[in-house]
């Protein structure tokens, strides 16, 4: 904190905007400009990125995908900018372009979205890995599992927000909270890392879902430092009472639990990992650069490091995409020198651009082309094996 008003101080020379600061703590952090202006956003401490190389190899072992929740390609090339013309996504040579509507709306939400990019299957909006006639259809975890490969999800969300649960339940509205939470617990799941432990042992129903799950073998963590310290799966993490914190609050929780995820989750048979950067979404919805600049960062920073694996792994497929942009944001100037973005947002919900799909590693190009979300889930079922 401090060190960001000294910079402030430093670098605009502004008395007016070191108090603007102070009156506005927690939002003082996504950005050093006054944060009454949500439009722009300076870096100032840019991140190093990797650089790998694909592996030669053509099997498929382990597939991490991974969700920018809220992710158009307009909030990709603003943190592009910000991050001084670098981003670990740009190590991702095969790039594919997938649509987005769901089966009644032409603007999704998560739930709808994420059903896609799990079963395959358009569906209406709200609705949990069921199809329009609430049928439970297959997800790409569920499928890994019934291949004899480990799944799990990281998330910076309630473990039972949309994102997550298509993966690991199935309900006509995603607004069956506990009851969404119960069928994840019983899914198989090796890995579940983010927020919602209210959701777990505090219920309507009077279960302890975190007491259940431990007497069935599962390792459980409150905190990060507990998860780090975690050596065996399968292992839960909820370590929130519903989301996390913001990333500049959240001490680098999503680049750890997917180091974690990872670690825990290779096997022979492989392991299907989804990664959500559930936050960027949150950011679009407030039209707030500086949040959803942050937010990106964060995602993009576990990219690295899944990247620096899934390299040393040398069968490791990475898809990185969205579910749906959100915000209408538009990028109107700014500098890659300076590090500076001014932006538009034309409304503070979801809207219906195609989004681009970054594939690397085995198999990758297979991801090259036009298509619906749903052609993108078939194309990744294809390679659990
Ligand atoms: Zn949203």
């Amino acid at each position: 904190m401090r060190k960001v008003l000294i910079l402030a101080l430093l670098l605009c020379g502004s008395a007016f905007m070191a108090v603007s600061q102070e009156v506005d703590r927690d939002r003082s952090k996504y950005a050093v400009n006054n944060f009454a202006d949500n439009d722009i956003y300076t870096m100032y401490e840019p991140y190093a990125t990797v650089k790998v190389n694909e592996p030669d190899g053509r099997k498929v072992k382990n597939i991490i995908l991974m969700i920018g929740d809220g992710m158009g390609l307009e909030q990709i090339s603003a943190a592009w900018v910000c991050n001084g013309g670098s981003l670990n996504l740009d190590n991702f040579s095969k790039i594919g372009i997938q649509r987005t509507y769901s089966a009644n709306k032409l603007v999704t939400d998560s739930a709808a979205a994420g059903t896609a990019l799990a079963t395959g299957h358009k569906t209406n909006n709200g609705m949990i890995s069921m199809n329009p006639d609430s049928v439970a259809v297959k997800s790409l975890a569920e499928e890994a599992m019934e291949k004899g490969k480990r799944a799990g999800a990281a998330v910076t969300c309630r473990v039972n927000d949309a994102t997550p649960s298509v993966f690991f339940s199935h309900s006509s509205t995603r607004k069956n909270q506990e009851d969404i939470v119960a069928q994840m617990a019983s899914s198989g799941v090796y890995f579940l890392s983010g927020g919602g432990i209210k959701y777990w042992n505090d219920r309507e129903d009077g279960r302890d879902i975190t007491a259940e799950i431990q007497e069935k073998g599962y390792s459980f963590a409150s905190t990060k430092e507990e998860l780090m310290a975690v050596e065996e799966g399968p292992v839960v993490a909820l370590m929130a009472p519903t989301e996390l914190p913001f990333a500049l609050d959240r001490d680098g929780i999503l680049p750890s639990s997917v180091e974690k995820a990872l670690q825990l989750l290779d096997n022979k048979k492989g392991f299907f990992l989804m990664v959500e950067g559930s936050m960027i979404d949150d950011g679009g919805h407030d039209n707030k650069a500086g949040h959803t600049m942050e937010e990106i960062f964060d995602f993009d920073r576990t990219i690295g490091k899944v990247l620096e694996w899934a390299e040393k792994d040398g069968q490791t497929l990475v898809i990185v995409t969205g579910d749906h942009a959100t915000g209408g944001m538009t990028l109107l100037s700014g500098s890659i020198d300076q590090k500076r973005i001014k932006v538009n947002f034309s409304t503070t919900g979801h809207n219906g651009i195609c989004l681009p799909v970054y594939a690397w590693g085995p198999h990758s190009e297979d991801f090259v082309g036009v298509y619906e979300n749903t052609e993108l889930s078939d194309k990744i079922r294809k390679l659990i094996k």
